[in-house]
Order: C-alpha cells, then sequence, then structure tokens
C-alpha cells in the first residue's frame, strides 16, 4: 500500500489547494479526483460561468452602443462558437491544473476515492494510507423530488446547452437562478423565474433584494414569487408544462432548470466505515479548525456547508496546510466578513452584515445606515436605466463600517478594496476622510452624507 503525509479527497479549489501548500512544506501528498481537476468552479461553476457573464454583458454594451451614436446592426451570438471557446479555455485550465500538482510534487491519483478506515482509502484496485486525510469533495446540485423532475437541468447541464434555449423556466432564488437567469435574458431568451418564497437572495440585504426584484423585471423576466411546481409533464410538441398548486401553469417551456440548491458529496464516500460525523444535510461537520470528530481526518470547502465559495474552499485548505506542515499551530479561517459577488444584471457585491442582521446584534440605536440610489452616468445616455443602489451599515458611537451593500454596474470590481477597509475597522469618517475618484460608481461609497 502507498503511504503519504496527506492524502486529499478531491481535486477542486480546497483540494487543490490544500495539497499544493502542504507539498510546499515537503510533505509527501497524494490527490484522488474521480472528474476534471479544477472541480466545480473551473469546469462547471465560477470559470464557464463568468466566460457567460462577460457574453451577456456584451450583448448588453452592444445594445447600448447604438445609444452611444454606433452605427451598429443587431448582433446575432453564434452560440457554439461561444461555447467551444469556453470548453477550449476551461481544458486549457485542466492542463494547467494538472501542470502545478505535477510541479508542487503531489502525486495525482485519477479515480473514485472510498474509505476503508479513516486513515486508508481505496480507489480502483489500488489502496492508499495517509497520517493525515482532507475530504474536499464538494457538491453536486439538488434536484426536488417531484414527478417528472427529470426533464429540467441544472447548472451542470447549463453548461452542456450547444444552443441557447427561447422559453425558460428557471426554479429557485438562489445566486446560481439570479445569474443564470440575468444571462439567459440579456442574451434574448424569454425567462420565468419561478421562487417559492417572496424574495430573491433572501440572505442579501433588503435594499438589494428589492432592486434586484426591480431590476430583473425590467429587463424582461417574469418572476413568480410564492409558487411551487407539483409536477412537470412533456407536451406533445416536445416542449414541457409545469404544473403547480392553486392552478399555477406555465405551457410551451423548452428549458426547465433547477436551481434549488446544492448537496453535499458524502454518499458512496464510505464515511460509515470511518466514523465521521455528517449533518442533517449530509454535510461532513468540522469546526473553526477544519477538524472532524475522527483524528487527522479534516474538511473543507462545500462538503462542510460553510460559505460556499471558492476563494473559502481555497483559504480553508491553505490555512489547514500551515497548520499542520507549515509550523503555524494558530492558522485557520475568519469565516467572518467573507465579501461575495453575485454575477447578476447589474451585479451585486456585499461584505458584513445586512442592516437586520446588524440591528439584531448592536440593538435598534446602536446602529446607523447610509443609503444611496441613482444612475450610473455609463446610463445617461442609454435607454435601458439600471439603478445602481449602495448602503452602509454602521455601529456603535464611532460609526463602524459593519456591512457594505452594493447592486450596480461595477459593483463586482468595487467590493474588494472596500472589504479589506472593512475588515480592517474603518469608521465613517475613515471612508468620509478618503478623497473620492471622479466620475466613478464607487466615489459614492466614500461621500454619502
Ligand atoms: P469542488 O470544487 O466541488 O471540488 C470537489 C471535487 O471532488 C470535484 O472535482 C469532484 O469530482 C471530486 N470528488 C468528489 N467525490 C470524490 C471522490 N469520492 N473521489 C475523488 N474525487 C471526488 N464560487 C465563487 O466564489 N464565485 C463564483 O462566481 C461561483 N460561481 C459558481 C457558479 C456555479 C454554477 C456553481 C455551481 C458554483 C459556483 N461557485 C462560485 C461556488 C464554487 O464553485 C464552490 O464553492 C467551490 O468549487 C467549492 O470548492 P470545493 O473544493 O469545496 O469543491
Ligand atoms: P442557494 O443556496 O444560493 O439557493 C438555493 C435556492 O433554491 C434558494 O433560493 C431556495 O429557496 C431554493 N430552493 C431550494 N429547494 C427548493 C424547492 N424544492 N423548490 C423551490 N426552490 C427551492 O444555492 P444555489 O444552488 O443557487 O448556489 C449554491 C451555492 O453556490 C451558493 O449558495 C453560493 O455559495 C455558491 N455560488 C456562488 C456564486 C457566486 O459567488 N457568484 C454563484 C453561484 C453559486 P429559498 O430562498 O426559499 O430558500
Amino acid at each position: 500500500m502507498k503511504r503519504f503525509d496527506l492524502l486529499v479527497i478531491g481535486g477542486g479549489s480546497g483540494g487543490l489547494a490544500a495539497a499544493r501548500r502542504a507539498a510546499g512544506y515537503g510533505a509527501s501528498v497524494a490527490l484522488v479526483e474521480s472528474g476534471r481537476l479544477g472541480g466545480t468552479c473551473v469546469n462547471v461553476g465560477c470559470v464557464p460561468k463568468k466566460v457567460m457573464w462577460n457574453a451577456s454583458v456584451l450583448a448588453e454594451q452592444l445594445r447600448d452602443a447604438a445609444d452611444y451614436g454606433f452605427g451598429v446592426a443587431p448582433a446575432e451570438l453564434d452560440f457554439p462558437t461561444l461555447v467551444e471557446k469556453r470548453n477550449a479555455y476551461v481544458a486549457r485550465l485542466n492542463e494547467i491544473y494538472a501542470r502545478n500538482l505535477a510541479e508542487a510534487g503531489v502525486e495525482h491519483i485519477r479515480g473514485f476515492a472510498r474509505f476503508h478506515s479513516p486513515h486508508v482509502v481505496s480507489v480502483d484496485a489500488e489502496s492508499v494510507g495517509a497520517d493525515h486525510v482532507v475530504i474536499a469533495t464538494g457538491g453536486r446540485p439538488r434536484v426536488p423530488d417531484l414527478p417528472g423532475a427529470e426533464h429540467g437541468i441544472t447548472s451542470d447541464g447549463f453548461f452542456e446547452l450547444t444552443r441557447r434555449p427561447d422559453r425558460v423556466a428557471i426554479v429557485g432564488a438562489g445566486y446560481i437562478a439570479v445569474e443564470l437567469a440575468g444571462m439567459l435574458r440579456s442574451l434574448g431568451a424569454q425567462v420565468t423565474l419561478i421562487l417559492r418564497g417572496e424574495h430573491l437572495l433572501k440572505a442579501f440585504d433588503s435594499l438589494i433584494r428589492d432592486a434586484l426584484m426591480e431590476e430583473l423585471s425590467h429587463a424582461g423576466i417574469s418572476i413568480v414569487p410564492c409558487a411551487e411546481l407539483e409536477r412537470i409533464e412533456p407536451a406533445a410538441d416536445g416542449s414541457l408544462r409545469l404544473i403547480g398548486g392553486g392552478g399555477l401553469g406555465f405551457e410551451g417551456i423548452d428549458c426547465l432548470l433547477w436551481a434549488t440548491g446544492r448537496a453535499p458529496a458524502t454518499t458512496n464516500l464510505g464515511l460509515e466505515l470511518t466514523g465521521v460525523a455528517l449533518d442533517d444535510d449530509g454535510h461532513v461537520v468540522a469546526d473553526e479548525w477544519q477538524n472532524t470528530n475522527i483524528e487527522r481526518v479534516y474538511a473543507i470547502g462545500d462538503v462542510t456547508g460553510k460559505v460556499q465559495l471558492t476563494p473559502v474552499a481555497i483559504a480553508a485548505g491553505r490555512q489547514l496546510a500551515d497548520r499542520i506542515f507549515g509550523g503555524q499551530p494558530t492558522a485557520k479561517l475568519d469565516y467572518r466578513n467573507v465579501p461575495t459577488v453575485v454575477f447578476s444584471h447589474p451585479p451585486i457585491g456585499a461584505v458584513g452584515l445586512t442592516e437586520s442582521e446588524a440591528r439584531e446584534l448592536y440593538g435598534q440605536d446602536g446602529v446607523k445606515v447610509y443609503t444611496t440610489t441613482f444612475r450610473n452616468m455609463y446610463h445617461a445616455l442609454t435607454e435601458r436605466r439600471p439603478k445602481t443602489c449602495m448602503k452602509l451599515v454602521t455601529a456603535g458611537p464611532k460609526e463602524r463600517v459593519v456591512g457594505i451593500h452594493v447592486i450596480g454596474l461595477g459593483a463586482d470590481e468595487m467590493l474588494q478594496g472596500f472589504a479589506v477597509a472593512l475588515k480592517l475597522g474603518a469608521t465613517k469618517a475613515d471612508l468620509d476622510a478618503t478623497v473620492a475618484i471622479h466620475p466613478t460608481a464607487a466615489e459614492e461609497l466614500v461621500t454619502m452624507r
């Protein structure tokens, strides 16, 4: 049996980061991956999604160009070309990840890992043992258990589309529902967004939620709140009929997309042979040090169910390797104030507490909020007029900034620097003392009254 200092199960964002960092400290490391290196983010997540978002932003800008006086004929997107170029880019990244692993001296084992015992796994016929094992198996899309649900696709299927669907129904109200709805609409599809609750992105600040709802509606997306589907039926013409309670029905849908959350990849892993504890949803329970309840078995990234973002999985993996192999016994990820961007139309950036979270924590009188709503100067000449909304949430007599929330053009690139300021404990007075950069949208964050 081959033995290593560290065995990482899963070659996604978290697993790759942990493996390479540990190898950098001189540990002998193996990484098992059953699919393509890079995991969800590179193959069916952030990367191909951002390519599609870029394409959909370009589609909007091509339409705006006429408003700026350009003589632009309506541009037709050659969808198969976009898909081919996107897939080629992802394939290049797969190769780069393989090369990086090899250069770091990590042994890449191809196959599906199953535990025999806490520190021994089998991959096909091979057994591999290690002193330390990291579970970084991520997750996969979850589909509701409804008659006919199999007629729909998930975000994985979205990346397999070779033509743009015309009439799309998306079920869900989270990141993926909002992002794919916006992209498909900008690329010319008719989109219906079906939510079981009242709000999109329910964990976000109310200012953002309400503005997003308004902007998606203005863009022509039909939003159907408080709606629950009961069954899906194929119609004679090949389209789908979606049927729900209280007379709810949608006809003529040529693509149904389930964006109803993700389930952890903890089935078939042999975890029952290890004693590793799972929560009710099947996530591996990991403490703030990424330790599971079994000694020298750790979990990082989406499989733990905590803040499911690529940079979080990467940071958790690196901190863990720093702690185990890098002589840094106190290294661990701080899960507070993780900035996040939703690549909606327009994009959203947020960091820290929402207004209601802050009021719960600091009391009604302990919180002061600053908001502004305006049109980005870019839209002064365009027919479409999406709004930009911003909110600063401050707490205590010094008005420490505890939350920053932005929706609007450029929000995606704006937040990173402001997140540093928030993390360092900036106050409203610190923002006021920073000279604005003019004319930008970001300057509004340092000039709010
Ligand atoms: P994964 O990246 O899922 O990697 C897990 C790997 O483990 C997979 O490659 C899998 O094949 C492998 N595996 C599983 N079981 C086994 C086994 N038994 N043996 C061997 N290998 C196994 N995050 C952002 O920060 N920004 C974004 O813009 C963003 N966009 C997203 C868009 C979509 C459509 C989706 C679905 C997700 C997006 N995310 C985004 C989230 C991000 O992709 C995840 O948070 C991140 O990939 C989690 O990394 P991970 O290492 O925990 O798991
Ligand atoms: P989310 O957790 O964001 O949203 C899941 C949505 O599914 C919720 O709106 C939920 O509704 C809805 N839902 C769940 N079950 C049902 C059901 N049976 N019927 C109808 N609706 C249902 O998950 P996503 O899958 O959108 O994304 C997974 C994670 O991946 C995100 O949380 C995020 O961490 C990450 N991600 C990050 C991105 C980024 O950084 N830009 C982009 C994409 C994904 P309700 O609101 O009522 O609970």
